[in-house]
């Protein structure tokens, strides 16, 4: 494993962790989660994601429970948790968005489905527009001071929103925000490289990427219909499957194939070449893999050694086979 800053912070994060959507209280039961954390904590990933709204709950509690029955040390991993849905189906009014009662309750019912006396990382899983930012930052603000959290992070902010954090906490002496959760993969690119771009230099600002493999579409396994076993099949996910069977969904099954046969070459999987790719991005400080089981995982965190693969000239035939027309 290698391990990489979070932005300018010094918390040291593996270059591939492991996250718990869709997969954590449904695919992946008690048992099936002690395995996969296991496989990666083997493999030298130390950071594990997590949210209030994942199975409502049940996917943190899943993590928190196999955490304490593996018995890895506090000090070996970071576990982080994302506040803004909230976790019942039909939240109140009090336990959704970013106020200070809902930054301060979720973070208090993590910590306790988590079974952990301090979250590494909290994000604000969306911006809300209905609260001021200073209220959520000085909310974030105040959990560091408790020692509850250690960094504080956004996740799909605008740029502008985020630059917004750090104008507030600087001229209040409060926390900024270390680092954003954006989504991160070879069809989704635009934020990360583009709006963000000013970003990592003014505030030194880490990324833990989400989705590298688009769901399971850089892998090719769609091209020839969804599979029953995969996530698009799951209840509650059907929006999923709507997007990856619509027209948009269709057209990025076409880009993919082109990078099919780049990735044969190479001589690695298309989830590997994928994740390699990713990993190739400087400001991505930790790709977020997700995985319904171990072999997946396997093959996943083997992407490591496929990096060094994707030089120059493989990048640009990459951008080039993605251009489009
Ligand atoms: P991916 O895009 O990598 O999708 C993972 C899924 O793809 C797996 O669950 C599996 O689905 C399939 N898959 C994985 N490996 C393989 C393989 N080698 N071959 C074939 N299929 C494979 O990542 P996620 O979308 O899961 O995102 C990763 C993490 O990022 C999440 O767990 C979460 O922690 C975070 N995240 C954060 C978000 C945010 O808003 N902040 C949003 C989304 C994710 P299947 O069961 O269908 O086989």
């Amino acid at each position: 494993m290698h391990y990489r800053r979070l932005g300018s912070s010094g918390l040291q994060l593996s270059a591939l962790s492991f996250g718990a959507w869709v997969t954590f209280g449904t695919a992946v039961d008690r048992g099936a989660a002690r395995e996969l954390l296991a496989c990666a904590f083997d493999h030298g990933v130390n950071f594990f994601d997590n949210a209030e709204v994942y199975s409502r709950g049940e996917a943190e509690r899943i993590m928190g429970d196999a955490l304490a029955d593996l018995r890895l040390p506090r000090d070996a991993f970071c576990v982080s948790s994302k506040v803004f849905f909230g976790s019942a189906r039909d939240p109140k009014p009090t336990q959704r968005g970013l106020s200070r009662k809902h930054v301060m309750d979720a973070c208090h019912q993590a910590l306790q489905r988590l079974r952990v006396d301090y979250l590494d990382l909290y994000f604000c899983h969306r911006p809300d527009p209905e609260t001021p930012i200073e209220e959520t930052v000085r909310a974030m603000d105040t959990l560091i001071r408790q020692g509850k959290v250690l960094y504080w992070g956004t996740s799909e902010w605008p740029a502008e929103a985020i630059r917004e954090a750090h104008t507030i906490a600087r001229r209040h002496g409060l926390s900024a925000p270390a680092m954003e959760q954006p989504q991160y993969n070879l069809l989704h690119r635009e934020r990360v490289e583009v709006e963000y771009a000013p970003l990592y230099r003014e505030f030194g600002m880490g990324t833990t990427t989400w989705s590298p493999l688009a769901s399971g579409v850089l892998t090719g396994k769609y091209v020839h219909g969804v599979p029953e076993d995969s996530r698009l099949a799951t209840p509650g996910y059907e929006w999923l499957r709507e997007r990856i069977e619509s027209p948009e969904g269709r057209a990025d099954q076409k880009r993919v194939a082109k990078l099919l046969p780049i990735a044969r070459e190479l001589g690695v999987t298309p989830a590997q070449f994928a994740i390699a790719w990713c990993l190739k991005n400087p400001h991505v400080s930790t790709v977020l893999l997700g995985a319904s089981r171990r072999g997946q995982l396997e093959e996943n965190l083997a992407a490591l050694d496929a990096v060094g693969k994707l030089d120059e000239g493989v990048m640009k035939r990459i951008d080039a086979a993605l251009a489009p027309g």
